[in-house]
C-alpha cells in the first residue's frame, strides 16, 4: 500500500513583491512502502519543492496530501534528509554528528549509540567513531550525512542531490553503497538528481518532471538486474 499518496497537488510559492511562482502544478503520485523513486527533470522545475512536500517540511497549497492513509498535516512523521553538502558539525566527532537529530529532539542519547554505531559500520565508518569531519574526504562525510538520516528510522528518505558535489568514483561508490543501505534496512526513499545513471541505477521507479511550472511528463517503471 502507499505510504506517501499525492492527489491534484499544486504549489505556489507567495513572493513578498512581485508575482507568485507556481512551483508544482497537479501532482498526483504515490510511494509505496519501500519503494526507491527518484526525481528527475530541468533545474527550477520542481524537485525540490515536490521533496519538501514528501517531507511535510511544505504544505501544498492545492490538493491533498496521504501519509499512510492519513490526511497529511505537516512535519509529525520521522523523516530523514540529504542534501548536497554534508552539513555536519565541525566541532563535533563523527559519532555526535550522527547524534545530532537525538539532541535536537532532546530525547536519551544513550540507546542511539548502539545504533549509531551500526549505522557507521553498515556505511564502513567504523574506525572513524572518533574522527572530525575536517578528517575525512567528501565521499566519507556525505556517509556520516545519511547515517545521521537514518538514526531515527526515517519512514521515508528524501535525498536532494546528494552525491551532486562529489567526483564521479565517490559518486557510483556512494550510489551502489546507497542501494545496499536499501537491501538492508528497506527504508523508503525520494531522491532528486540530474543523473539519469544515477536514477536508472537506483530507481524503482523514475519520476519525469517537466519544466516549469512542474508537472509529472511520466513515471517509468526501472526492472533492471542490480549490482
Ligand atoms: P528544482 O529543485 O527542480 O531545481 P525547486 O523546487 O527548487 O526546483 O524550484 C521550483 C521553482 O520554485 C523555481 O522557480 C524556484 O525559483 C521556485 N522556488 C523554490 N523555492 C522557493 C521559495 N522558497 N520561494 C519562492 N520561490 C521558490
Ligand atoms: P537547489 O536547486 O540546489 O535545490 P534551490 O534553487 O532549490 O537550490 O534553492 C535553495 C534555497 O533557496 C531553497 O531553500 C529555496 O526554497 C530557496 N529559493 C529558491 N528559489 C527561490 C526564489 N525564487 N525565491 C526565494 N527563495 C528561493
Amino acid at each position: 500500500r502507499p505510504l506517501v499518496s499525492l492527489r491534484g497537488v499544486s504549489k505556489t510559492y507567495q513572493a513578498k513583491k512581485g508575482t507568485p511562482v507556481q512551483a508544482l502544478t497537479d501532482i498526483s503520485l504515490d510511494i509505496a512502502e519501500g519503494e526507491v523513486v527518484t526525481l528527475v527533470g530541468p533545474s527550477g522545475c520542481g524537485k525540490s519543492t515536490l521533496l519538501r512536500l514528501l517531507g511535510g517540511l511544505h504544505m501544498p497549497t492545492e490538493g491533498e496530501m496521504l501519509l499512510a492513509g492519513q490526511r497529511h498535516t505537516g512535519p509529525s512523521h520521522r523523516i530523514g534528509i540529504v542534501y548536497q553538502q554534508p552539513l555536519l558539525l565541525p566541532w563535533k566527532n563523527v559519532i555526535e554528528n550522527v547524534l545530532v537529530p537525538i539532541r535536537v529532539r532532546r530525547a536519551k542519547l544513550a540507546p542511539y549509540r548502539e545504533r549509531a554505531r551500526e549505522l557507521l559500520t553498515v556505511l564502513g565508518l567504523d574506525s572513524f567513531a572518533q574522527s572530525y569531519p575536517h578528517q575525512l574526504s567528501g565521499g566519507m562525510q556525505q556517509r556520516v550525512g545519511i547515517a545521521r538520516a537514518l538514526i531515527q528510522d526515517p519512514e521515508i528518505l528524501l535525498m536532494d542531490e546528494p552525491f551532486g558535489a562529489l567526483d564521479a568514483m565517490t559518486r557510483d561508490a556512494l550510489t551502489v553503497e546507497l542501494l545496499r543501505i536499501h537491501e538492508e534496512f528497506r527504508t523508503t526513499i525520494a531522491f532528486v538528481t540530474h543523473s539519469i545513471a544515477e536514477s536508472v541505477l537506483l530507481a524503482d521507479r523514475v519520476v519525469v518532471m517537466t519544466p516549469r511550472p512542474g508537472r509529472v511528463a511520466q513515471v517509468l517503471p526501472v526492472d533492471l538486474p542490480r549490482p
